[in-house]
């Protein structure tokens, strides 16, 4: 087959907000080095970036004067830079399991400063989070039964909980306690005495829309109120998290949405815009939380944050994405060119595992850059790009779409996808193959030369 290099199709594009700080990394030659020092693929992580996220989310209570807390979800990225992080800011942990609570007490998050969630919680995680005095919300009756008596046989306590509610709009949820539920479960606590100190509710709503979370905190807020006149302590709701992240313009993602078609993609895969994460919010981050607090919830007169501050009640959240945005990005090598009737199929040294979105039926859309040897090429080419894994599974395909490449990829080039920190690096990770799973770099500092180190994981 003849070697196309003037490309015969348009094929829509969805080009990543610019971002200054990824694009240093990018001209800096450092990628290029590390991709050798490693031998394969590997993250690269700005943790000025989680910083300066987190700091928009503060700034966002104390300018609405709300009191509040944040807490990042841990499961959407491992690295101990996050944590590191969070203990450095006294911000808090959301954990699920007991290894993700261990990790945020070796890197120095203090057991107060978790929050423990998930669906279900093992027994061992349990007693740690007692241990440590971490909070516990709670999403069943058994798992409060279990609570209960583990403070009352154990030498530690009070259990601090939080009471999960099932979002009346999402009956279906895993997450929470129905109304009935929830009232048995307060009536335990009041019976508990000093075994259980019962701070509040929280919810977990899937989903970006910022009314149904002022809608749902409005009405914690009132049975923080029902649950003071109990005996209880009841001043603080969690909003959980499901702020959006805005990956790129409305223009390109309405455009690229409506030009979408299966003749765009490898093999003809079809994908429907409703697969696709929402890559353009125009609310998003620490603006989402804005917004929530300045919504009246629905069949009230005040706003949230006003609703907060008379009521002396305190907001948590557990964003987890819009902590990462902008903090991270994957890079990969090309191993190979195979030349297609009108694109190629490029072949990395990693998996679409490390790429997680395509584990969802989906596929993570803000288009790779592709970084030359000697740089960024400038060409105004288009050169569709598919770009699969290095397993032997025809399905392993880390960028299904043909992606217009500037350039006619070759060996060693690199392909490097932007904003990942935020659940594509690591939550499906694998060393299918006995590839190598991806190492992650932390970027202390930019400038012409980036101070660079391994990210640090403890033994536990
Ligand atoms: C996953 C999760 C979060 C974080 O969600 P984001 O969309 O990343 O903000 C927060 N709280 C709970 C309970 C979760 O399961």
């Amino acid at each position: 087959m003849a070697v196309t290099d003037t490309p015969t199709t348009n094929v829509p594009t969805l080009p990543a907000h610019s971002d200054p700080d990824t694009d240093r990394v990018l001209d800096s030659g450092l990628l290029h080095e590390l991709s050798y020092a490693f031998g394969g693929p590997f993250h690269f992580l700005l943790p000025h970036r989680f910083d300066a996220n987190l700091a928009a989310f503060r700034t966002a209570l104390s300018d609405a004067g709300v009191e509040g807390r944040v807490y990042y979800a841990k499961k959407a990225n491992k690295a101990a830079v996050w944590m590191e992080r969070c203990a450095a800011h006294q911000a808090g942990a959301d954990v699920a399991s007991a290894g993700e609570l261990r990790e945020a007490l070796g890197h120095g998050v203090r057991g107060e400063n978790i929050v423990v969630t998930g669906p279900a919680k093992s027994d061992e995680l349990l007693r740690l989070a007692l241990l440590q005095g971490s909070l516990i919300a709670v999403d069943a009756l058994d798992e409060l039964d279990l609570l209960i008596t583990l403070a009352l046989t154990g030498t530690v306590r009070p259990a601090r909980v939080l009471l999960r509610r099932l979002p009346t709009a999402q009956p279906h949820s895993r997450f929470g306690m129905n109304e009935a539920q929830i009232e048995v479960a307060l009536d335990r606590c009041v019976r508990a005495g000093d075994a259980v100190r019962m701070e509040g509710f929280s919810f977990h709503l899937s989903g970006y829309a910022t009314q149904p979370r002022a809608d749902l905190a409005g009405e914690l807020v009132d049975r923080c109120l029902k649950a003071r006149v109990l005996g209880l302590q009841a001043d603080r709701i969690s909003i959980g998290g499901g702020f959006a992240v805005d990956y790129s313009s409305a223009d390109h993602w309405h455009t690229f949405l409506a030009d979408q078609r299966p003749e765009h993609y490898h093999a003809r895969k079809t994908f429907h815009s409703g697969d696709f994460y929402p890559y353009h919010s125009p609310v998003a981050g620490a603006d989402a939380l804005r917004t929530i607090l300045a919504t009246v919830p629905e069949g009230g007169v005040d706003t949230l944050a006003a609703r907060l501050k008379d009521t002396g009640t305190l907001l948590m959240m557990e964003p987890g994405r819009a902590l990462l945005d902008g903090a991270g990005a994957s890079v990969f090598r090309v191993q190979g060119v195979k030349d297609r009737e009108d694109y190629q199929i490029v072949t990395v040294d990693g998996t679409s595992l490390s790429l997680s979105e395509q584990w969802f039926n989906s596929e993570y859309l803000p288009d790779p850059q592709l970084v030359t040897p000697t740089g960024r090429p400038a060409g105004s080419g288009i050169h569709p790009t598919s770009v699969g894994g290095a397993s032997c599974l025809d399905s392993d395909m880390v960028t299904w779409r043909k992606i217009p490449l500037p350039a006619r990829p070759r060996a060693g080039d690199l392909l490097v996808y932007p904003n990942t920190a935020g659940y594509q690096m690591d939550s499906n990770e694998s060393p299918f193959h006995d590839l190598p799973l991806p190492t992650k770099v932390v970027v202390d500092r930019l400038g012409d030369r980036p101070r660079w180190r391994l990210d640090r994981r403890p033994a536990c």
